[in-house]
């Protein structure tokens, strides 16, 4: 494990990365190898030919010279209110402990630990599994994320 001490989105989530504070892994795995786990679980979303899933794993930046992986991180937008308001990701928190680090410069806050607590509770009360991979609030299955 390889822990990443200044994340910023231009930079993309390594094979082995985690979390410079908890440890956590951040590694979603090979897009592809992703999809077609999926595939081989009957997931209906990935009832797909070998070469669909191909072209599923590329919309998301994957090709063989350069094998994209999911990032297990979750994409903070604030709210129009406040001063930081930008429309997008203004920050990357570990799903886990809930630190996170500015998209921009790379500066670490603990302003969101409570709002990943109280999510990672929702999560594990609910359907939600430990592959699924997080981008936002939306608790949804295809809340995935590359970086
Ligand atoms: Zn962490």
């Amino acid at each position: 494990m390889s822990e990443v001490n200044n994340f910023k989105i231009n930079n993309r989530t390594q094979e082995g990365d985690c979390c410079p504070e908890c440890k956590t892994s951040w590694d979603g795995g090979d897009i592809l190898e992703d999809a077609t786990r999926r595939k081989d679980a009957s997931e209906p979303m990935f009832d797909m030919s070998d070469t669909e899933l191909i072209e599923y794993a590329e919309a998301y930046g994957w090709t063989p010279e350069d094998k994209r992986r999911w990032g297990n991180l979750i994409g903070m937008e604030l709210s129009y209110d406040d001063p930081e308001h930008y429309d997008g990701v203004s920050y990357w928190a570990c799903p886990e402990c809930g630190v996170a680090w500015c998209r921009w410069t790379g500066d670490r806050t603990d302003r969101f630990v409570s709002d990943v607590k109280l999510r990672n509770l929702h999560i594990e009360g609910g359907e939600l599994t430990k592959d699924f991979k997080l981008e936002g609030f939306d608790l949804t299955k295809e809340d995935k994320k590359h970086i």
